[in-house]
C-alpha cells in the first residue's frame, strides 16, 4: 500500500493544485494534513507587533476549515495539527508508513528553512520530500531565462514572458480522494488557543460596518468573488478604470487575501478571464488584471532570485549607505493613523480596523513613512506584513523594496521614475471631495471636501465651525504638509 502525506501550505484550495493530483495518482491513499505554526504568532524582536495579528489569522481559520469541509464532501478529511511542522509531518509520515511527503515549494526564507528541517527528517527514514511550484501564473520552470538573468526592470520581464512563454491549464478538482485511515483528524485550533485576547477577537468577529469587503477565507468564496467580479457584475470589463479606487468593494478585485493564501489559484482567475473574453468582452480591463498578476509573478521571481535580501534595510541593490531612522513615537504614530495627514490616517485607520488598504493606499502611506518621515521602510513593512490579511512575503517585501528605492529596478530613484508621492497632490486626485477620508476620520466628517486634506490649515474660526479642534480631536500634523502644496 503505497501512502503519501500531502502537507497543505498557502495552497489551500483543491482546484489547479498540482501538489495534491500528483499525490492522488501516485498513491493508493492520501493523507491530507495542515500545521498550525505557532511562530506564526510570536512578536517583531523589536517592534513587538506580532508577525500575524488577528485578521489573517481568523482569515486562515476560516480558509483551513473550508478546506476540511470540502475534503470531507470527497469522503477524506483534513488532519489538523499545531506545532513546529518538521516534527509533526515526520511523526505523522512515519505512523502511516507514508513513502512520501509531497507540499508546494515556497520561496522565502521562513519557509524554505522549514522545508530544509522536514527534509532533513525525512531522508533517514527513506521518506521522499516533493515539492511543487504552484503559485505563480507563469511556471517557473517556463521562463525564457534563468533566474539568474531575471530582468531587473518588470517591463523587460513583461515582454520577454508574453512573447516567450506559455501560461500552463489548470489542473482539475479532484473528484474523489482515499484517505489513509485511523489518524486523528484534531481540532482545529480557535483565536483564543492561538493567544488573540478578547479585544483582537471582537476586531475579527464583529466586524467595522465602514470595512469594504467582507473578507472570508477559503476556496469557496474565493471562486464566489472571481464568479461576481466576473460573470455577475462585469465589473472586470471597466477593472483599469476604477482600480485607483479606495472605498468599497468593487474598485478592484480584492482577489489579493484568497490568492496569498492559495485558496485561489491565478491560473483558475487566468482561465475564466480568457473565458470571460470570449463570451462577454475583450478590452484593457480584462489585460490589466493579468498584467497586475504579472507583478505578483515578478516580485516571486524576484524573491527567488535575491533571497533573503529583500527583508534587509539595504534591500536588493544591497545599499549599505542610506541611514534611517529609528523614531518609535513617530513610527507609532504612522501606525496608528495619528500623524495629522489625513490621507496617511485614514487609509492606516482602514488597514488597522479592517485588516485591508487598497493599493494607491499603499503606495502613499509606504512613500510617506520612508521619504517624508525617513523611518527604516523594515519597519513599515513588518507592520504591514502583521496586519494585512493580504500578506504575501514576495509581494509585500518586494513593494517596498521598490517604494524605499533599494529594488532592483535601476530606473527608481532620482530616476526616470522617482517614486516619491506627494501626499496632498494624490489625496486630491484620488480622493477629490474627500469622501474616502471623512469615512475613516469621522472627527473631519464636517470639514468641506475642499479643505479636508490640509485640515492643519484651518484657523479657530474654521475648526470651531467645522466641529474640529486641531490637537485635541485630530493631531497636529507631524511634518508640515505645505511643502506639498506651495
Ligand atoms: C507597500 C506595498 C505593500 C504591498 N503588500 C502586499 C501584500 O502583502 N500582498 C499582496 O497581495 N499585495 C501587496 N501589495 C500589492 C497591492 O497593493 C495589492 O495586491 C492590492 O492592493 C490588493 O487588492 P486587489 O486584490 O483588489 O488588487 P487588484 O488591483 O484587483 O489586482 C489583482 C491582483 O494583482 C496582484 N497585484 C496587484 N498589484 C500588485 C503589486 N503592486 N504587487 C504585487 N501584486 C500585485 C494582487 O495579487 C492582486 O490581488 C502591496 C503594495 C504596496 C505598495
Amino acid at each position: 500500500m503505497n501512502r503519501i502525506l500531502y502537507w497543505f501550505r498557502n495552497d489551500l484550495r483543491l482546484h489547479d493544485n498540482e501538489g495534491f493530483v500528483r499525490a492522488l495518482e501516485n498513491a493508493d491513499q492520501v493523507l491530507p494534513v495542515f500545521v498550525f505554526d505557532p511562530r506564526w504568532f510570536t512578536p517583531h524582536p523589536r517592534l513587538g507587533i506580532s508577525k500575524m495579528h488577528v485578521f489573517r489569522a481568523n482569515f486562515l481559520l476560516e480558509s483551513v476549515a473550508d478546506l476540511r469541509q470540502s475534503l470531507q464532501r470527497k469522503g477524506a478529511d483534513l488532519i489538523v495539527r499545531v506545532g513546529n511542522p518538521a516534527n509533526v509531518l515526520a511523526e505523522i509520515a512515519v505512523e502511516i508508513d507514508a513513502s512520501a511527503v509531497y507540499t508546494s515549494k515556497e520561496i522565502t526564507q521562513e519557509e524554505t528553512d522549514v522545508e530544509s528541517k522536514l527534509s532533513t527528517k525525512l531522508k533517514p527514514l527513506n521518506i521522499d520530500l516533493k515539492l511543487f511550484w504552484m503559485s505563480t501564473l507563469y511556471h517557473v520552470r517556463d521562463l525564457p531565462f534563468e533566474i539568474s538573468r531575471l530582468p531587473d526592470v518588470f517591463t523587460q520581464f513583461r515582454n520577454k514572458i508574453e512573447k516567450s512563454a506559455e501560461i500552463r491549464p489548470v489542473f482539475e478538482t479532484p473528484k474523489t480522494i482515499r484517505l489513509a485511515p485511523d489518524v486523528l483528524p484534531g481540532e482545529m485550533p480557535t483565536l483564543t488557543t492561538l493567544g488573540f485576547d478578547e479585544q483582537n477577537q471582537i476586531l475579527a468577529l464583529q466586524p467595522d460596518s465602514r470595512r469594504s469587503v467582507p473578507f472570508k477565507g477559503g476556496e469557496t468564496t474565493a471562486l464566489d468573488r472571481l464568479d461576481r467580479y466576473l460573470w455577475q457584475t462585469d465589473l472586470i470589463a471597466t477593472y483599469k478604470e476604477t482600480r485607483n479606487g479606495l472605498l468599497g468593494e468593487d474598485y478592484s478585485s480584492k482577489f489579493s487575501a484568497w490568492l496569498a493564501h492559495g485558496c485561489l489559484s491565478p491560473r483558475q482567475i487566468y482561465t475564466e478571464l480568457k473565458r470571460y473574453e470570449s463570451e462577454r468582452v475583450r478590452n484593457e480591463s480584462t489585460y490589466w488584471l493579468v498584467f497586475e498578476l504579472l507583478w505578483r509573478d515578478f516580485f516571486r521571481f524576484v524573491a527567488l532570485r535575491y533571497g533573503t535580501r529583500i527583508f534587509k534595510s539595504s534591500g536588493i541593490k544591497h545599499d549599505l549607505s542610506k541611514k534611517y531612522q529609528h523614531d518609535e513615537d513617530l513610527f507609532l504614530k504612522w501606525a496608528n493613523g495619528q500623524t495629522g495627514i489625513p490621507f496617511i490616517d485614514a487609509n492606516m485607520r482602514e488597514m488597522n480596523t479592517t485588516g485591508f488598504m487598497s493599493n494607491r493606499g499603499r503606495q502613499n502611506v509606504s512613500s510617506f513613512l520612508v521619504k517624508d518621515l525617513d523611518i527604516d521602510w523594515t519597519w513599515g513593512a513588518a507592520y504591514f506584513e502583521s496586519r494585512l490579511i493580504d500578506y504575501d512575503p514576495c509581494s509585500n517585501w518586494g513593494n517596498w523594496n521598490y517604494v524605499a528605492g533599494v529594488g532592483n529596478d535601476p530606473r527608481q530613484n532620482g530616476g526616470s521614475q522617482p517614486r516619491y508621492f506627494n501626499i496632498y497632490s494624490q489625496a486630491t486626485r484620488y480622493d477629490e471631495q474627500g469622501d474616502y477620508v471623512k469615512h475613516w476620520l469621522p472627527e473631519l466628517a464636517q470639514v468641506p471636501g475642499s479643505l479636508v486634506h490640509l485640515v492643519s490649515n484651518l484657523s479657530l474660526a474654521q475648526q470651531e465651525a467645522y466641529g474640529v479642534r486641531l490637537g485635541i480631536d485630530y493631531p497636529l500634523p507631524v511634518i508640515d504638509p505645505t511643502k506639498w502644496v506651495f
